[in-house]
């Protein structure tokens, strides 16, 4: 019998986790804190339950979760074994009754003989006993602690202030244009691009972010009295007067237009965001407007009238590591090689991706247990490229990421029309997901790709 592991954490990532090691024969203990203690945003004692939508994102197959979904389905993944089972109308989404999907996933981790389901909240990180911790984006303040203390406090954050990201080929460069304010940094023509307003298209977007409707704070957050302390929302700051953000993240100081050989009244810069150049955003736009509106009013933005959005802009409570300073893209933490990190708490955003890096810490783990080389899916495929970037990223400027096309390698020819796009990088993760599982000595994923219709594909 394999050495006994630790699982701290029974939702998305820590259930896939504990399952994955106990069907690789490893003893396995899941300590999950609720009913005693909650996390605010749980109502249940269920595990894997889902804190919000019960939409697991696109199941279409050249759709970002849809790939994700798709590789975790090769992988053999229990939960979206239980997701499909438990699915819902949805049109071109996974959605799933949430009780039914909780329930099954508690159910059948209950009954796995090697899965040991403890109801107790886990204060310290264990020793020297192999450990994942996915305690997720609501980790108990004493569990936060601990993990501060391994990881240091500047690497564990506890809020999320995020700026929106947009897909770099949809912004009009015949108005926006790319310069360092003061022409600082190299002469490639600027890192940053600039969207120039004038005092009327300025003004106008002021007026729509004052009326412009927010998300609401959950209780939580609300009673945090540090909830948004540094990070003051975009809509905060225009109800602060008209001039707050000419002042402020809009300041045009040291950039002219070259269209108009002026220096504009307002600007928004973009920021590179991923090493391909693919993603931009925009700088010190953290903003709580809900979704829809965000982007009718972000697209009043000169240059960003047909943006793409990859993100959109969010605060909430979250917390995560620095990744990039922290964890290998196995999610093996870099100063301790038995102890390993999943979830939401990794960075990674969003219900498949998070259950996807359970899946990924647990079956490194266990390869290490048996003396196996550690595996990271390829950076071609949807999970490959989110480890990759959540362990990549520069560290300075990490935030959260969730699955997206504009993570992948680009493609290596260029193709312009979008659906065709979609379907290159699709077929691109199959096929380097197949190839690299094919080949991968792990007889949980050889049985289950001789078990599905995935083995013809493979032979064909
Ligand atoms: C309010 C909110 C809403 C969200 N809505 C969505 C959404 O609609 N769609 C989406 O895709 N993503 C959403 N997310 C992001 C994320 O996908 C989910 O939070 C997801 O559940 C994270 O998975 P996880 O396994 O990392 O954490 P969780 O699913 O939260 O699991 C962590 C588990 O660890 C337990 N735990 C915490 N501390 C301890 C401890 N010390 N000891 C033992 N157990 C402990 C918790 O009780 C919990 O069960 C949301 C996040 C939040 C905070």
């Amino acid at each position: 019998m394999n050495q006994r592991v630790t699982v701290i954490g029974g939702g998305l990532a820590g259930c896939e986790a504990a399952w994955q090691l106990a069907e690789r024969g490893h003893r396995t203990r899941l300590y999950e804190m609720r009913p005693q203690r909650s996390t605010g945003a749980h109502v249940s004692d269920r595990l894997a339950e889902l804190v919000c939508s019960n939409s697991l994102g696109s199941k279409l197959p050249d759709r970002a979760t849809g790939i994700l979904q798709a590789e975790m389905k090769m992988l053999g993944s229990l939960l979206m074994r239980c997701a499909e089972a438990a699915s819902v109308p949805a049109g071109g989404a996974l959605a799933v009754d949430r009780l039914q999907f909780a329930e099954s996933v508690t159910e059948t981790l209950n009954l796995h003989p090697n899965i040991e389901v403890i109801r107790e909240e886990v204060t310290e990180l264990p020793g020297d006993a192999p450990t994942i911790v996915a305690t997720g984006p609501l980790t108990s303040p004493a569990m936060t602690q601990a993990i501060a203390r391994y990881t240091g406090e500047d690497y564990l954050y506890f809020y999320d202030a995020i700026s929106p990201i947009v897909d770099a080929g949809s912004i009009n460069m015949a108005r926006a244009f790319s310069a360092n304010r003061y022409g600082r940094g190299d002469d490639t023509g600027g890192d940053y691009i600039n969207c120039p307003m004038d005092k009327d298209q300025y003004l106008r977007f002021v007026r729509a972010l004052q009326s412009a409707e927010t998300i609401e704070l959950r209780d939580f957050e609300r009673e945090d009295p540090n909830f948004f302390e540094g990070c003051v929302p975009i809509e905060q700051l225009a109800k602060r007067g008209d001039d707050t953000l000419a002042f402020g993240p809009m300041r045009p100081v040291g950039l002219t237009d070259p269209h108009t050989g002026r220096r504009p009244y307002a600007i928004v810069q973009l920021r590179q965001d991923n090493l391909a150049g693919t993603l931009y955003n925009l700088v010190g736009f953290q903003t709580n407007i809900r979704w829809k509106q965000q982007k009718e009013i972000l697209r009043l933005i000169p240059g960003l009238e047909n943006a793409e959005f990859i993100r959109m802009g969010q605060m909430h409570r979250n917390t995560f590591l620095n990744a990039p300073a922290l964890l290998h893209a196995t999610m093996q933490f870099r100063q301790k090689s038995n102890l390993y990190f999943a979830g939401q708490i990794t960075g990674v955003e969003g219900y498949v991706g998070n259950t996807a890096t359970g899946y990924i810490a647990a079956l490194n783990l266990s390869r290490q247990l048996n003396g196996l080389r550690e595996w990271a899916p390829p950076q071609e495929t949807m999970l490959g490229a989110l480890c990759h970037y959540v362990t990549n990223c520069p560290p300075k400027a990490f935030q959260p990421m969730k699955a997206n096309l504009g993570i992948l390698p680009s493609l290596t020819v260029k193709i312009k029309n979008k659906a065709q796009r979609r379907r290159a990088y699709a077929e691109r993760a199959r096929s380097a997901m197949l190839a690299a599982l094919t080949d991968l000595d792990d007889q949980v994923i050889q049985a289950n790709l001789e078990n599905s219709e995935l083995k013809q594909h493979v032979e064909t």
